[in-house]
């Protein structure tokens, strides 16, 4: 065989602008490159625009995700001796499944490797959320987050700096070239760090309403399709759901307070106002149990997700697996303190400041501009203007009325905790101007508008308009 022309970065930039394929060793090229640094950091961009511009097409997109997958090192659940199976959801604000579904899958005999990200943009990041227990460690290297795997069956960790280098370097020029929002990196950028996971299953949680990252329900399911047939190419079952990110998800908005929230529903209480959370917690987990070969349907996964929920043994495990991580499972004593009762633990919560928004009307919140509290939530402290700087454990939003509530005028709908009093009237009058009342009650939205799977992803992209 001869060997191979050699490949120059510039003819694959005007391949791409001029609107070709690449193939999978030119991708491979691209990739290795960023991950090495021996393709430019402005010759990525311009292939990373021009791929943009272009879109990817099926076959690109994985080879990129395969490629940038094979960039670093990769975890190996295999002697865990366990089917491992993760959920990812594309942002949200308020989104704190991964505390309910990971210990639910784990008690139910699954392994679930969860390496997750912190507040990004409007969003809420689990590692954030997580690190508000005094003593958590979400750094683990890849040893001892197998051996937290083998002691609980889930740990909730961080990338480490050497899984998936072509990422890190990939999603930072996306970031600042105007490159994110393009469904074949995003696709690419998710799935590679999950599949690096080594899974077996993947449950994909993919926002639509006014909260989404993709806000037009067209891309929402077109990303989702892409994803489900991408990660089913690379060897992983995978199902996406369509949900509503139309208002935040429960209750509480922030860092400590949705982990008071995520706990007292593993403690088996009902809050009214968490029964979206429960029931979203309750359906992803059904299917990761079902992927994961433990049920024979997902409504069957459902109930076994609910009796771990109702037996204590998914609570037992996420509280093994804080203290596996070193955190502190007593700042989950005396969680009830009212008024502002999600303020947890007497002991531990502290916010630095706090008010609340009182109805302006009487009438029903018929509507919530979800992305609006987010950033009003990012400003109150718990989230980050800049990578790298530290968030507040106690800032955050509780609810006390969500969509479709009749209030009546001077009715608190929401208490804001803030790192500092000033930190407070910004996010207040977001807050304000993101809840529409009106005389009427809204239309009841559906919680998960569609499912796509390894049956119908791959026709959903043959058909779909873009
Ligand atoms: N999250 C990621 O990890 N990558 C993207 O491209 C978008 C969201």
């Amino acid at each position: 065989m001869p060997n191979p022309a050699p490949l120059h970065t510039i003819d694959l930039i005007r391949k791409k602008r001029d609107g070709l394929s690449l193939d999978p060793s030119e991708i491979s090229f691209l990739v290795s490159g960023a991950a090495s640094g021996s393709v430019p950091l402005e010759q990525l961009s311009a292939w990373l625009m021009a791929a943009w511009i272009r879109g990817l097409s099926l076959d690109e997109t994985r080879s990129l995700t395969l490629a940038m997958r094979d960039s670093g090192e990769k975890f190996d659940p295999s002697p865990l001796g366990k089917v491992a199976v993760d959920k990812h959801s594309t942002g949200g604000v308020g989104d704190k499944t991964s505390f309910l579904v990971a210990p639910i899958a784990a008690a139910c005999g699954l392994a679930v490797p969860m390496i997750s990200g912190r507040a990004l943009g409007h969003t809420g990041g689990t590692l954030d959320k997580l690190e508000s227990i005094p003593g958590l460690r979400t750094d683990l290297t890849l040893p001892e987050f197998e051996r937290v795997l083998a002691h609980c069956g889930a740990s909730i960790v961080s990338q480490t700096p050497a899984l998936v280098p072509a990422d890190r370097v990939l999603y930072a020029l996306r970031d600042r070239t105007g490159t994110v929002e393009s469904p074949g990196l995003i696709c690419a950028s998710i799935l590679s760090k999950k599949l690096a996971a080594g899974l077996n299953a993947l449950v994909l949680d993919v926002k639509t309403g006014s909260g989404a990252f993709l806000r037009q329900e067209k891309d929402a399911e077109y990303l989702a399709a892409l994803m489900v047939a991408t990660a089913e190419a690379a060897g992983t079952r995978t199902v996406a759901l369509l949900t509503d990110m139309g208002q935040p998800l429960g209750h509480a908005a922030g860092n400590w307070i949705e982990l008071v929230e995520a706990v007292e529903l593993l403690r088996n209480q009902r809050p009214p106002e968490s029964e979206d959370l429960r029931e979203l917690s309750l359906i992803l987990a059904g299917w990761m149990i079902h992927l994961g070969g433990k049920a024979s349907s997902p409504e069957s996964g459902r109930q076994l997700a609910e009796a771990a929920l109702e037996d204590g043994s998914a609570l037992a495990i996420f509280f093994k697996m804080i203290e596996a991580q070193g955190g502190d499972t007593t700042v989950f004593e005396d969680l009830d303190v009212s008024p502002a009762r999600m303020g947890g633990s007497i002991r531990f919560f502290n916010p630095g400041a706090s008010d609340a928004l009182e109805s302006w009307g009487t009438g029903y919140i018929s509507s919530m501009d979800t992305t609006k509290i987010g950033w009003a939530v990012q400003r109150l402290g718990a989230g980050r203007e800049k990578a790298g700087e530290p968030v507040d454990p106690h800032a955050g939003i509780e609810f006390h009325a969500r969509r479709g509530a009749r209030v009546e005028t001077g009715q608190p709908i929401a208490t804001l905790y803030a790192t500092t009093p000033a930190m407070l009237a910004e996010p207040i009058a977001l807050l304000k101007e993101a809840i529409t009342l009106s005389h009427t009650p809204p239309e009841p939205v559906a919680l998960v508008s569609r499912i796509f799977t390894r049956e119908n992803a791959e026709a959903h992209l043959r058909n779909a308009v873009r």
